[in-house]
């Protein structure tokens, strides 16, 4: 038997939100709905494997067609992208959702990398927004944003792959060692001598030396940045904003992002770096040379600052 008042979903609009929605109507738990109208799966596994029976059931009790439901899913969107889908993201606009009393969630929003709404161009807010002060660089963050989103897409025209620019800024800078006193300074006094914080060895990834802001934003003790592209969906906001910037940056100067990575490497984190860019064209090979070989073979530029400013000018011609 149809509900017998039913909002309208709103364009882009999940299904697990709109079904939120009209729990509300009802005052009632979404659990509460689904054992009312009697579909099985949870609405959130709906959205990425869609049952046709509980399809069917839903569009009864909704006078809705199943194929109206279906495109509130995920099933037609590319696997790259569905890998990059937070199911659970509560992010919302505020003028999209003003008036409403459950902010509506779009399905473009649940991308990891997507941080404004399209309509308003305002940013998306959400409960987990610690650093969103500190890391600024907006222009870098969107175009970011638009490349990933591209590449999830099967639209990726970079000259560098996206996913090794990603891999590359997820790989260790350095071996894993303790923080240094002053990366503790932001934490209370007594937690600065906590033995168990003082002495676990922490990640200094890549992604640090070119959004150096992002050890600003987020202390050293607080990253949660992913050690593969697997689950960067996971992933803290700051984490995946900065790593938007960092593809931007990369990106627009892939050489100069090497030549700056290499000197601020120790040997463990140069053979990984090494190992990955040997996948890249070789003009950005032959660019990082000329800029920089003594940083290539031992990372003595950095100790001796002999990596010319000239040599990196001629090297951004070069790709
Ligand atoms: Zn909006």
């Amino acid at each position: 038997m149809p509900l017998p008042i039913v909002p309208p979903p709103f364009r882009d609009e999940r299904l697990s939100s709109w079904l939120e929605r009209i729990a509300d109507v009802y005052l009632v738990s979404l659990d509460e709905l689904q054992a009312h109208v009697g579909w099985s799966r949870f609405a959130l596994q709906l959205e990425r494997e869609p049952v046709q029976a509980d399809f069917e059931c839903i569009a009864a009790a909704t006078n809705n067609s199943v194929e109206r439901l279906s495109a509130m899913t995920f099933q037609d969107a590319p696997s790259r992208y569905r890998r990059l889908l937070r199911s659970g993201s509560r992010e919302s606009c505020p003028f999209c959702s003003r008036g409403l009393p459950r902010p509506q969630r779009l399905k473009g929003w649940s991308f990891a990398f997507t941080f404004w709404c399209d309509r308003h161009n305002q940013p998306l807010f959400g409960s987990e927004m610690r650093g969103v002060g500190t890391l600024g660089d907006e222009a870098s963050a969107r175009r970011g944003s638009e490349i990933l989103h591209h590449w999830a897409t099967g639209r990726d025209r970079s000259v560098v792959p996206v996913r090794s620019v990603l891999s590359l800024l997820l790989l260790p800078l350095r071996r894993a060692s303790p923080p240094a006193p002053w990366e503790l300074a932001r934490l209370p006094l007594k937690r600065q001598h906590d033995p168990t914080i003082r002495s676990r060895p922490r990640r200094r990834p890549v992604l640090i030396v070119v959004v150096p802001e992002f050890t600003h934003a987020v202390p050293i003790y607080d990253q949660r940045l992913p050690s593969n592209i697997a689950n960067l969906s996971d992933a803290p906001w700051a984490e995946r904003y900065a790593l938007a910037i960092g593809v931007a940056r990369v990106l627009k100067n892939p050489v100069d992002a090497i030549v700056r990575i290499l000197e601020a490497s120790d040997e463990f984190g140069r053979q990984k770096v090494m190992t990955l860019i040997n996948q890249w064209p070789q003009s950005v090979h032959n660019a990082v040379d000329y800029a920089g070989p003594r940083s290539r073979k031992r990372g003595t530029a950095a100790k001796r600052g002999d990596v010319s400013r000239v040599g990196r000018e001629r090297a951004r011609t070069l790709c």
